[in-house]
């Protein structure tokens, strides 16, 4: 039996604690802040009584089977598709780019064929293999949609120019020429009915697992556990002695109505002149249950200072460096291993969360076994 002590108890630590307390081994897990879920969590509006997704909308997407079978085992997930609406130049579209976005746009009536040529006339040929986010769009939508849809919303959500921004970040969105307007191209998608913060209970609900609630992880803790599971960002655990890995951080701005407030849950604003990226209305997500009133969210990014809480990992060129140089270091520690969207300071969605979760458990539990034996 090993004692281990985890750090952060979103989805990164709480399965993995999970899976070490299945087989008998004592864990410990220690978050800062005064709730589970990390950046999943969420709660019910006291005044509403809707359940609000207090760091931003989060929707439940994979094509992992494993993954699918986990987070039914912990609570009950509600059929939910999502459908964003972007408004750009002052109309409302529908996103990600499909069929309808490109008819109503171009004020065309398409067939797919015809939208497929014509997107393809509207494409910069030149760039053979984008690289920056600009690039992407510029090859694969062309002009007239990136500057549209894309070009001012991600200066807003990432501060820098799309120029700056990994092609990777426009990969993410499908575009399609038909008018499926489904946001995911996953096999299962869904919500649910609790609320992240429930399946977290549920999964940290374990005989061999204590929880401690705002507890700041400090080096003194260290001593008389046998590993260390850190879900924190990557360049705290070694108090950022080499500078910090850039992030952006969000503000929310909530604000109260009656009725269906905006008529979906989230709202995109593509356009130059509006602050916000997006507003949520968070009662969308539970289409289930019955409320009058209705809370939104407004959600702003900026940059992140050192109080603030990381969201999106920025991974400009200075910081792929420093990333580099904090990875080196984490590889000559023994006896901690680094998980999570912080730790490994990526871009993770929820499934892939889980799956590298799962994984890294049982990387652990065989490092466990060679360790024990004679
Ligand atoms: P986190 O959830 O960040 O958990 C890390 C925990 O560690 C935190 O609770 C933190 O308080 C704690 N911690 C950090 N440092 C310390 C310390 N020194 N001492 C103690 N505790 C510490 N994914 C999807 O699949 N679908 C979505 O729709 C989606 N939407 C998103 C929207 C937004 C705005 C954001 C930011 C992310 C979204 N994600 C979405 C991604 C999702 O939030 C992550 O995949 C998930 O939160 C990663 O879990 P984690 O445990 O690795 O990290
Ligand atoms: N994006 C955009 N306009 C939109 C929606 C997305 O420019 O209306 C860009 C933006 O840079 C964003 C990226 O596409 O960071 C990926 O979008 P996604 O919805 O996956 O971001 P998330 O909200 O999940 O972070």
């Amino acid at each position: 039996m090993k004692k281990i002590l985890i750090v952060g108890a979103g989805f990164s630590g709480a399965v993995i604690a999970r899976s070490l307390a299945e087989v008998g081994h004592k864990v410990i897990v220690i978050d800062s802040r005064d709730h589970v879920a990390g950046n999943c969590h969420t709660y019910r509006d006291k005044k509403t009584g809707i359940m609000v997704h207090k760091y931003g909308p989060h929707i439940f997407h994979t094509d992992n089977e494993t993954v699918w079978e986990y987070i039914n085992r912990f609570g009950e997930m509600m059929p939910y598709v999502n459908r964003v609406k972007a408004i750009a130049g002052d109309r409302v579209y529908s996103l990600p780019i499909n069929l309808h976005t490109i008819n109503q746009f171009f004020s065309k009536t398409l067939n797919p064929n015809d939208a497929k040529a014509f997107i393809a006339s509207q494409a910069d040929k030149s760039i053979d293999e984008p690289k920056s986010f600009e690039e992407q769009a510029l090859r694969f939508v062309g002009k007239p949609l990136y500057e549209a849809f894309f070009k001012h919303y991600t200066i807003k959500q990432w501060g820098t120019e799309p120029s700056n921004l990994p092609a990777s970040i426009l990969k993410r969105l499908p575009v399609r020429f038909n008018y499926n307007d489904n946001y995911f191209n996953h096999k299962h998608q869904g919500m649910p009915k609790n609320g992240y913060t429930n399946i977290v209970n549920n999964i940290l609900s374990h005989e061999n697992i204590e929880l401690k609630l705002e507890t700041v992880y400090v080096e003194k803790m260290k001593s008389g556990f046998d590993h260390i599971v850190w879900s924190g960002p990557l360049d705290a655990y070694f108090n950022h002695q080499l500078g910090r890995l850039g992030y952006r951080t969000l503000d929310f701005k909530p604000f109260y109505g009656t009725g269906d407030v905006q008529g979906n849950a989230v709202i995109n604003y593509c356009d130059k002149h509006v602050p916000y990226t997006r507003i949520t209305e968070h009662k969308h997500f539970s289409p289930w249950e019955e409320h009058d009133e209705s809370i939104c969210y407004r959600e702003y990014s900026r940059a992140c200072d050192k109080e603030d809480i990381p969201y999106y990992p920025i991974r400009l060129m200075n910081d792929k460096e420093r990333l580099q140089q904090y990875v080196d270091m984490a590889e000559k520690i023994n006896g901690v291993t680094f998980v999570g969207r912080l730790g490994t300071y990526r871009y993770l969605d929820m499934d892939v969360t889980i799956k590298e979760a799962l994984e890294t458990s049982q990387a652990l539990l065989r490092s466990f076994e060679s360790d024990t034996k004679p």
